[in-house]
Order: C-alpha cells, then sequence, then structure tokens
C-alpha cells in the first residue's frame, strides 16, 4: 500500500514557476559584459525562459541531450539554465579557464549540441570550434553584435532567437531522476570528470542549502553569487534564490574587489558567495574605500579553507556572521555548512570563534564518516582523529558521467580525497587534502593551519604552503606569500611570527614572496603548479640542515 498523498515529480521548472507566480517583482539585478547593469525580475526571466524553451523546439533536440553555457552570472546565462534544464535537456556549464585541450575534451566527452557564450569568450569559441564535431549551435548571450557576426558567421544571437517566441509553454512532466546539468570536475590529475545531477537531486539539495541552519535563505534577502555558475553550479543559488523568492545580484565578468564592494553598496546585497581568494580582495577594497558594508548580514565561504583572518574582518569590522561551508563538484556541492547550536552560546569567545572556523556540520541528507585508507570501519568522531572523509546522501556523485564503474567505496560511500576530523556533534574540520599534505620525516604537517596563521599577519595577502623535497626529513613545508601592497616584511619576520602558534617542527622552512598566486578557474590556489615550481628550493640550498 502508499500513502494517498498527490504524487508531484520534484522538477526544476517548478522553481521558475514558483518564482514568476509568487515573486514575480522581486529583481533581477545582472552586470552585462559591457558593464552595462540590466534589471529584471523573476516574471521576466520566467517569460524568457519560455521563449527559449519554444525556440529549442527548432533545434532537433532530444531528451537529455546536452547544451553548454561557457558564460558569467547574468541573467541570460540564468535563463538558458531554466529553459535548458525545464525542457529536459541538460545543461552543461563549462568553465572558459579550462586549458584548451581540457575543454575540448569534455565538451566532446559531453557531446554537447549547442554552446552558448558571452562575447568575452568568441576568441575561445573561434579556437575550439573545429574540434568539437557534436556542436551545432553557437549562440551569444546577447543582442545583434556585428564583431561577433563577423567573426563567427554562423552565430546564432540570444535577444534575436528568443523575441519573436511565445511566452506560454507547458514544461515536459520529466520523471523527477532524469538529468538536469553536468559540471566536469578540474582534474587536478587524468581527465576532468563529469558529474551529472538529476532534477530530484538538484531540488533536494536546494531546499538543504536554503535552510536556517545552512545558508538561511529567504524573500527578505538580496543575495549575490560570486562563485561563478560553471563552479558547482554557483553552488546551487540560482535554484534557492528562486525557490525562496530572494533578489539576485548577478555580478558578470567584473570579479575584482572594487566592482564586488560597488553592487553591494549599491543594490543593499545581505548575502554574497565567495571563494576566500574573493573575499582577500574585497575586503581590501573595501578597507579602502571606507565603507562598512552596512547592508550585508552574511557571507558563505566555501571550495578552499577560510583563514580565522577573514572570518574576524568581516565580524569585528563590518558586523557580517561569515558562515564557513565545505562541498565538492561530486557533493552538488554542499556537504556541511557552520553554524552553531543553541548551547555554543554558552562557550566564551575563544571557544565560539574556534567552534565558527570548522567546516560545520551536514544538514539532514547527508552523513559523513571519516576512515583510515580503504578501511571501511569508521573512526572516532571525537574531534582529535584525523581519517579519509567520505560521504553519502541523495545529492552525492555515484557514477561519473560516461563510466561504467561505480565511483564508491564497496559499501556505499564517496571517498572525498580530503582528510579531517569529526567531533561528537558532527561538526567536521576539514585537515588538508591527502595530496597536499606536507610529510616530513613520517609525520604529517597540514598545509592550510601553516596558510592561516600566515595570512593572519597584517602584511600578508595570500599565502599557500607546500611540500618541498628534503634530503634529510623527505619532505618540509615552505611558504609561498604575496605581501599586502606597500608592505616591507622579510622571511625573517614571518618565520618569527609563527613561533609559539604552531610546533617548532611544523614552521616552514623557507618563505619565498611572489606578486601573485596561480589560481585556477574557480578561484583556488593551484598547489600543483606551485610544488612543480619550487618544490626543489631546498634541495638546492646548500644551508638546508
Ligand atoms: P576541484 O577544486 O577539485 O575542481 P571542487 O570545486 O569540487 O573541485 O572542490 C572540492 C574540494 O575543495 C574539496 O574536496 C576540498 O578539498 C576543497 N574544499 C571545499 N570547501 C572547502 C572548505 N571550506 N575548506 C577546505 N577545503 C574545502
Amino acid at each position: 500500500m502508499f500513502g494517498k498523498m498527490m504524487h508531484q515529480s520534484l522538477l526544476i521548472s517548478n522553481l521558475i514557476e514558483h518564482a514568476a507566480k509568487y515573486h514575480a517583482d522581486t529583481s533581477i539585478i545582472s552586470r552585462e559584459v559591457s558593464g552595462q547593469i540590466t534589471t529584471t525580475n523573476w516574471q521576466q526571466v520566467q517569460q524568457n525562459t519560455k521563449r527559449l524553451a519554444n525556440a529549442f523546439k527548432t533545434f532537433n533536440l532530444n531528451e537529455g541531450d546536452r547544451l553548454a553555457t561557457i558564460a558569467w552570472n547574468n541573467h541570460r546565462h540564468l535563463e538558458s539554465w531554466y529553459a535548458i534544464s525545464g525542457s529536459g535537456l541538460v545543461c552543461h556549464t563549462i568553465n572558459p579557464r579550462l586549458f584548451p585541450e581540457q575543454l575540448i575534451f569534455i565538451i566532446n566527452d559531453a557531446q554537447d549540441k549547442a554552446i552558448f557564450f558571452d562575447t568575452t569568450f568568441l576568441p575561445l569559441i573561434n579556437a575550439i570550434k573545429d574540434k568539437v564535431p557534436t556542436v551545432e549551435r553557437f549562440i551569444c548571450l546577447s543582442a545583434f553584435d556585428e564583431k561577433v557576426a563577423t567573426a563567427l558567421p554562423e552565430v546564432i544571437f540570444y535577444d534575436e532567437l528568443i523575441q519573436d517566441q511565445s511566452t506560454t509553454f507547458d514544461w515536459p512532466q520529466l520523471d523527477e531522476n532524469t538529468p538536469s546539468s553536468l559540471c566536469y570536475t578540474s582534474g587536478t590529475t587524468g581527465n576532468p570528470k563529469g558529474v551529472l545531477y538529476s532534477h530530484r537531486s538538484t531540488l533536494l539539495h536546494t531546499m538543504a542549502i536554503s535552510l536556517p541552519d545552512s545558508l538561511n535563505l529567504s524573500a527578505k534577502d538580496i543575495v549575490m553569487p560570486v562563485v561563478p555558475m560553471f563552479h558547482v553550479n554557483a553552488w546551487g543559488i540560482p535554484y534557492a534564490t528562486a525557490m525562496v523568492g530572494s533578489s539576485i545580484v548577478l555580478p558578470g565578468p567584473n570579479l575584482d574587489g572594487e566592482s564586488l564592494v560597488n553592487l553591494i553598496d549599491d543594490y543593499k546585497v545581505t548575502v554574497a558567495l565567495g571563494v576566500p581568494t574573493i573575499w582577500q580582495g574585497l575586503l581590501a577594497a573595501a578597507k579602502k574605500k571606507g565603507t562598512r558594508l552596512e547592508s550585508m548580514v552574511r557571507n558563505v565561504v566555501g571550495g578552499a579553507a577560510c583563514p580565522p583572518s577573514i572570518i574576524r574582518d568581516f565580524k569585528y569590522n563590518y558586523d557580517c556572521d561569515t558562515i564557513h561551508a565545505w562541498g565538492m563538484s561530486e557533493t552538488s556541492p554542499l556537504g556541511t555548512a557552520n553554524q552553531p547550536k543553541a548551547k555554543h552560546f554558552a562557550l566564551n569567545t575563544e571557544e565560539f570563534e574556534q567552534l565558527r572556523l570548522t567546516q560545520g556540520r551536514p544538514p539532514f541528507g547527508i552523513e559523513l564518516r571519516i576512515v583510515d585508507g580503504d578501511s571501511t570501519i569508521p573512526l572516532e568522531n571525537d574531534g582529535q582523529t584525523q581519517g579519509n572523509l567520505q560521504v553519502r546522501g541523495p545529492w552525492v556523485v555515484d557514477h561519473y558521467f560516461n563510466q561504467e564503474k561505480s565511483s564508491l567505496t564497496v559499501d556505499g560511500w564517496f571517498d572525498t580525497g580530503d582528510i579531517a576530523t569529526i567531533n561528537s556533534d558532527g561538526y567536521m574540520t576539514i585537515c588538508d587534502r591527502a595530496k597536499d599534505l606536507i610529510k616530513s620525516g613520517g609525520e604529517w604537517i597540514s598545509s592550510v593551519e601553516i596558510e592561516n596563521i600566515a595570512v593572519g599577519h597584517p602584511d600578508i595577502r595570500m599565502a599557500a604552503a607546500i611540500a618541498a623535497k628534503h634530503p634529510k626529513w623527505d619532505e618540509r613545508p615552505i611558504l609561498i606569500a604575496v605581501k599586502q601592497e606597500n608592505a616591507s616584511i622579510t622571511e625573517a619576520d614571518i618565520l618569527a611570527y609563527f613561533e609559539n602558534k604552531i610546533a617548532r617542527w611544523q614552521i616552514p622552512d623557507a618563505v619565498i614572496f611572489v606578486d601573485a598566486l596561480p589560481v585556477n578557474g574557480t578561484g583556488k590556489i593551484v598547489k600543483a603548479e606551485l610544488r612543480a615550481q619550487y618544490g626543489d628550493t631546498l634541495l638546492q640550498n646548500d644551508a638546508v640542515v
């Protein structure tokens, strides 16, 4: 016997319909590639979404076909997302900063039938178009543009494509397990791997991230996803804002601190989301401008460990609460978010700050465990024991796209590649990515811990700790750092700063100052590149003992 309740599939088209029906006039602010700001609302977004869905009828597509986007966060990109997934097609978001060979690989692996692109990426499209035979259409996310039309004669312009289409369209009533979108992981080892989300996994994830103990989103919020829509679906924000009816500010291509600070102040953003490198730039710009970022209530930091200095700066200088969150492409992405429990308000300031630094605890739906290597026996959740972090839940990957083999352990968990501790309340702390740990004389040193201390120094803007080969200890930590503007600190100053903050043997052997650190398309520091460049530093140094 079944329960006697209505059956309705959990579909992405329901999100845009809900937003258009109950939050029609809520603003969508969008920065165009030209720099111009466009203001629309959920109703207009839904109408364009339906126009585009009607235009697809002339495209000769089959359910499940993949259509790719190479675009910034803007309103046409948002409309394309809903039109593609809502129509039963798969929205494949592509990170434009991948190497061209990787880009070609993933377009061919996904067998994309069309590519939606921003004018910024016209040179990229021209460079790859002859190597992606499945792509039949290139749609430029803009009005007619003479320059683009000359450079790419077969181009279709988005505004022209939808302008004469009807705003009436009945969304197909799909099975909720139908695929909806596809993201490739950046693939630091081997080729990138595709994670194919379903309507059901997306809707469940959307509900979970909106909850008060996750990102706490509501119709009172004005949300700015700085995290790109090609970075794990902007962490689900384009879906969650439709679900709860909040306003969105889409920052387009300008992700520098000054542009973001101005958007926050001009459009009264209440919540913004991004990786740590974004916040470092934004905080420097806010200080320079002298703004108090009055409207900001919360900011969400994820994608890499959030240094304590960012949390403190936001709290004490801007009265803004930082939510530290953890996840990955394979977990849609939210796996944990840091929100306190009632009992934690009895903690003293230091203990409370310590708790808020962790990556947080899982929402309902996600389960975590730590194990030793390949073992399936969970290790103690005592906040001390470190192990390989594994996860399971309805929005966690099972198989990668185009791969026959399950990606799970023999007992059905996904191994994240992270090393973590978990305490008895489920608060998880990432110690490091397994491949970034530094092995010195048989002991592990966390690169994250060293970096967190380094960026706490007022004269250090960004820092990465990496393993350098060492004749005696196998590996030793070295620090690659970027100074704040006009700072005149020396290597000795930084090394002295580490005294009494970590055990002596964990203090880096050397500090190398550079003008900038290499960051990937999602704003994360590329440690593999630093290891290749500086990994032999200590071997060349005669003074090493
Ligand atoms: P990739 O960076 O491999 O392309 P993802 O964007 O999916 O792919 O990144 C997932 C990884 O990012 C996690 O496995 C973890 O190592 C790291 N990560 C994400 N959030 C955090 C966080 N809050 N603290 C530390 N590491 C994090």
